[in-house]
């Protein structure tokens, strides 16, 4: 179906490309345990999954035939994707809204919000105090307002990249705000952002409306569900999906996902960079019940499924979720995850240690410190990365190289993972965090057999301990 727009000019790509009708059918009807173990072999072999094979997974509903799924997930996860996490957090920088969604505690009509926008020089604090705990990815997050022009979101980027605290620098700046025009794509482009993310939200246009009023920029499905062909057009390569889980039928939204990835690699050649999957989570003055509400076991499945869906694109986990939930998803391939995350309009200098509803989105379920989460992170095996390399030396699309390039992870991924890690762990770690990291450093580089490569690496890591080198990439 084409879609006509006032807002803006659309992509060159631009059709409905979610066939509601379709989508719902296959979700119809029941699979055995056959079908499902041939869609797992093919995600095993890294290939991407069309929706007909993920609806075969997630029409699963066998206990045991669900466990074979979250397993193959876990199997995956450890053979391929290799157990490095990379580390983020999130920087709001204004809360004011033209649009009225109803899960929102920014929604316009919420006349208890504490309006806000970050001054420049408050910009440049909150960054600071960021970098003082040893962050070095950030992500923008903004309202839709007509102050957060591209112009505006450009200045602000540049604001964070000019920012220093001692040795700390922010390497990375991703964006999530309201989708722009083509030209608007190309300002922030200029200014050096990483990911520019769009979340759908829902994919179900009777959803879509109920939650987002018509009268509102947000109300439209089609400029919203265009947003990302924009972007790449305008020469944002990085663009990020997501969905709010909870609005609608999770299996339907993985589905829309799964079309939306597809509809990005078919027409600009490269599929989205990541996808967020946040839940439904209490908001300010929001009391209405969401029957959709995903719950923990269902919300496992989700993760496993997409991970086995789109081999080829980084999973992002948010602090919305507890940490034990955190924990167990984790091992179904999730490749980022936010830490030490505050999302009160500067809640990283002004805030105490309990949320304030009133000037927040949402509330979050993991308030634990970046050394904290850090400190977890290496007691479970995993390799925290602050790596920012590839977007720095020019390579887009790394997750598509993690598997294209035999040998990619092991030469680039993993050694830029330690080094990064090597310099959170001089600059910032408590003392036990910095014992548990030396250790993993260690049994990491057990592992890798000799070579001109490890050497280099062994190098590389003594320079930035003793030395005091820093910001040195593979
Ligand atoms: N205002 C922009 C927009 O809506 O696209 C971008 C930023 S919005 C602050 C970031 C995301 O937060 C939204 O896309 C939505 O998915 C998510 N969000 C909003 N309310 C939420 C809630 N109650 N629980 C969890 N996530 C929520
Ligand atoms: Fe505004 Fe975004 Fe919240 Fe909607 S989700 S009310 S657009 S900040």
């Amino acid at each position: 179906m084409a879609c006509t727009r006032t807002l803006g000019r659309l992509s060159e790509s631009a059709y409905d490309f979610i066939d509601e009708a379709y989508l719902h059918h296959l979700l119809e009807g029941q699979v055995d345990r056959r079908q499902v173990q041939e869609v797992l072999a093919k995600s095993l072999a890294k290939q991407p999954l069309d929706p007909e094979e993920t609806a075969v997974l997630l029409k699963a509903d066998d206990p045991e035939v669900v466990e074979e799924i979250l397993e193959t997930a876990r199997r995956l996860k450890r053979e391929v994707y290799g157990n490095r996490i990379v580390l983020f957090a999130p920087l709001y920088v204004g809360n004011e809204c033209v649009n009225d969604c109803q899960y929102c505690g920014f929604r316009r009509s919420n006349a208890d919000q504490v309006r806000r926008t970050l001054t420049f020089e408050e910009i440049r604090r909150q960054v600071q105090a960021l970098e003082d705990r040893g962050h070095k990815r950030l992500i923008l997050v903004f309202g839709e307002h007509p102050r957060y022009s591209p112009s505006f979101i450009a200045e602000c980027v540049r604001q964070v990249y000019a920012t220093r605290s001692g040795r700390g620098e922010i390497r990375r700046v991703n964006i999530n705000a309201a989708p722009l025009d083509h030209e608007g794509y190309r300002v922030v482009k200029a200014a050096g952002i990483g990911t520019y993310q769009v979340f759908q939200e829902t994919y179900h246009r009777a959803t879509y409306a109920e939650v987002h009023p018509p009268s509102t920029p947000k109300g439209d499905y089609f400029w919203r569900l265009d947003a990302l062909a924009r972007a790449m057009e305008a020469g944002c390569d990085d663009v990020g999906l997501g969905v709010l889980f909870g609005l609608y039928d999770w299996r339907f939204e993985l589905l829309g996902l799964v079309c939306h990835a597809r509809h990005l690699q078919k027409h600009y050649g490269c599929g989205p960079h990541t996808i967020s999957f946040p839940r439904l989570q209490p908001a300010q003055g929001v009391t209405r019940q969401w029957p959709h509400r995903v719950s923990d076991g269902d919300f496992k499945r989700l993760v496993a499924i997409l991970r086995l869906a789109v081999p080829y694109t980084g999973l992002i986990l948010t602090a919305r979720e507890r940490p034990e939930i955190r924990r167990e998803v984790m091992r179904f391939g999730v490749s980022q995850i936010d830490a030490g995350s505050r999302i009160e309009l500067a809640g990283y200098t002004e805030t105490a240690d309990a949320q304030q509803m009133d000037r927040e989105q949402f509330l979050l379920g993991d308030v634990r410190s970046l050394d904290e989460v850090i400190r977890e992170l290496l007691r479970e095996g995993d390799i925290p990365s602050f790596c920012t390399a590839c977007y720095r030396l020019g390579r887009t699309g790394e997750h598509f190289m993690e598997f294209a390039i035999p040998g990619f992870i092991r030469d680039f991924c993993t050694p830029n993972a330690l080094c990064t890690l090597m310099e959170y762990l001089q600059d910032y770690a408590s003392p036990e965090t910095r014992r548990l990291g030396q250790t993993v450093i260690q049994q990491e580089l057990e592992k890798i057999p000799p070579s001109p490569r490890k050497q280099m690496l062994i190098d590389r890591l003594r320079r930035i301990a003793e030395d005091q080198e820093r910001d040195v990439r593979f």
